[in-house]
């Protein structure tokens, strides 16, 4: 088996080549690790290889873990790891984590961006957030159409002062050619910008802030980078597969 630090090294080998392809600097690509369902001697092992941004799907799973690094040794030596939530968030779950991750990628309603700005001003924290658009407009995937999204991020901009809408997230289709999902990297990238025009032309707070893309897991990230990702999420890839069973 492939340890995780020879599948770090992979990956951000793909990542760079990616990059080298269509000519973007790397630096613009931040690799997040995907570590849901994963023990914390996986997370370990991905940090002592260098890791810092790790994704998690899940509230209670999330919290854990982040308890873990505050509290337990030897976790407590994975300092100044930055948390990101990936996974679908319930309104009545956002106080426990808006404090305690860097980004929430997942915001797939203006209800849920509101529930945000009220317990962020309660902690006192301006939370970054994304708004997660369903490009592909697949049946079963939450999400924002793109001319919805195009709106949230607007009202979100004007009128939620302690949620900074930072840019769009999406989960594309699960594909065994990830050629197939270009198109909708590209149209998300297209959204994308216009939002970013968008916002600085409405003079919102947050347009200069507007500048992350999240798209593309361990199936096609490569793709994703070469239409303009900045962030891609990969757990698979690293990890190895996930085990539901227990
Ligand atoms: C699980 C998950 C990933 C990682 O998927 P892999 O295919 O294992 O790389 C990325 N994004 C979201 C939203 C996920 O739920």
């Amino acid at each position: 088996m492939e340890t995780i630090r020879e599948n770090l090294a992979a990956v951000h080998a793909v990542m760079e080549e990616a990059c080298k392809k269509v000519g973007r600097d790397p630096k613009e690509v931040t690799l997040l690790a995907v570590s849901k369902t994963k023990p914390m001697e996986l997370l370990k092992e991905a940090y002592e290889a260098g890791e810092r941004s790790f994704g998690e799907n899940y509230v209670q799973e999330l919290t854990e873990k982040i308890k873990e690094t505050e509290e337990d040794p030897p976790y407590t030596a994975l300092s100044g790891i930055s948390w990101h939530m990936i996974g679908h968030l319930q309104r009545n779950k956002v106080k426990y984590i808006v404090d305690k991750v860097d980004m929430i990628h997942s915001v797939d309603s203006l209800r849920l961006a509101e529930q945000i700005e009220h317990d962020a001003e309660k902690k006192g924290v301006i939370a970054n957030i994304l708004l997660e658009v369903n490009i592909a407009g697949e049946e079963s995937k939450w999400g924002f159409t793109a001319a919805e999204g195009k709106e949230a991020a607007l009202s979100v901009a004007k009128d939620l002062p302690h949620v900074r809408v930072r840019g769009f997230m999406t989960s594309a289709p699960y594909t065994e050619d990830p050629e197939s999902n270009r198109v909708h990297f590209r149209n998300l990238k297209a959204l994308f910008d216009e939002t970013a025009k968008l916002l600085a032309a409405e003079g919102a707070p947050d347009a200069a802030a507007f500048d992350t893309l999240s798209m593309g897991m361990t199936g096609d990230y490569r793709v994703a980078i070469e239409e303009g990702a900045t962030i891609v999420r990969v757990g698979t890839g690293i990890f190895g597969a996930r085990d539901y069973s227990h």
